[in-house]
């Protein structure tokens, strides 16, 4: 069997980690490429989110490991890399999707060294890459929308504080803004009216209201940014170019989604992205748009690493 012989395209590599809690360093294997045809299982782990999650030895801290991880689908011929936030710079990234992607081709037999070998999409931490391969699975198959809905939902029921409530939106946010999420709250309701859960009733109503006011805050907010930028038109170019980034940072629900978004932008960008929305600032202001004008503020207050 020369299959069993070959190289593993999958690896894993030991890595010094330092526990973000009790501050001790302590060595954990870690996921580097996962092939999605050689380790479906891995594949699996990594939807559960249960993928590069540590265990510290000293204090019993658990937590996601941020570490670069290349993702390969010979069928859909297909690369992702999941890239941690930490890295800023551009040439930095590049030379780390470089080492994982040689490694992967390697230990790939010639005939399957085919040119889109060369495009790796990043995406930012495993999160991005555990949200992209679900709506991968999404737009394939109703069902397991369904359930991917009904996991999301169930996460969101579970959350005790404002935080986790965060996370959960950021991750979930598609899927949890859709009618289905909605409806299956309702359904969870209904449930527990009938078997008496008055507790589980309450969240899910809790729930299902919170949910419905995100989705009127995130729709207001498009409202009002599309109002402004139609006053300051015409855009430049430059300013054309950044508006899918501004849209996106728009729809985040949390801090770290608006800070992708901004690293995303080309470094050459930036400066466009941050002069529009200090225009739009200023258009907000003079149109008394409050929402809109503290919904901005807080987009120049970010990091401007
Ligand atoms: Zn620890």
């Amino acid at each position: 069997m020369q299959e069993d012989r070959a190289t593993p395209r999958s690896r894993q590599e030991a890595a010094e980690l330092e526990c973000p809690t009790c501050g001790q360093p302590f060595t954990a294997e870690v996921w580097l490429v996962i092939d999605k045809r050689e380790r479906p299982d891995l594949v699996h782990t990594l939807l559960d989110g249960e993928l590069n999650v540590m265990c510290c030895p000293h204090c019993g801290a658990e937590g996601g490991i941020n570490h670069p991880m290349l993702y390969h689908d010979a069928e859909r011929e297909q690369l992702l890399c999941a890239m941690p936030l930490t890295i800023q710079s551009a040439d930095a990234a590049r030379e780390l999707v470089g080492e994982l992607l040689q490694s992967l081709v390697a230990a790939l037999p010639a005939k399957e060294r085919k040119p889109y070998l060369a495009e790796v999409e990043v995406v930012p931490e495993l999160d991005g890459l555990r949200a992209a391969l679900i709506e991968q699975a999404i737009s394939a198959d109703a069902v397991i929308e369904d359930r991917m809905v009904a996991l999301a939902v169930g996460e969101l029921l579970n959350v005790t504080g404002e935080l986790t409530f965060g996370r959960v939106m950021a991750e979930h946010r598609k899927l949890l803004l859709s009618d289905r999420a909605e409806v299956a709250l309702d359904d969870i309701a209904q449930g527990a009216r009938a078997t008496g859960d008055r507790e589980l009733r309450r969240r899910a109503q809790e729930a299902k209201a919170v949910l419905s006011r995100f989705r009127s805050t995130l729709h207001a907010r498009q409202v009002a940014l599309a109002v402004l930028l139609d006053d300051l038109a015409p855009l430049s170019d430059a300013e054309v170019a950044v508006v899918p980034a501004l849209h996106t940072m728009l729809e985040a629900v949390d801090p770290q989604e608006v800070y992708a978004a901004r690293i995303a932008v080309a470094p050459e960008q930036r400066p466009s992205l941050d002069a529009l929305i200090e225009r739009l600032a200023q258009q907000a202001a003079a149109e008394h748009q409050p929402e809109a004008l503290a919904f901005l503020y807080n987009l120049q207050l970010l990091p401007q690493q």
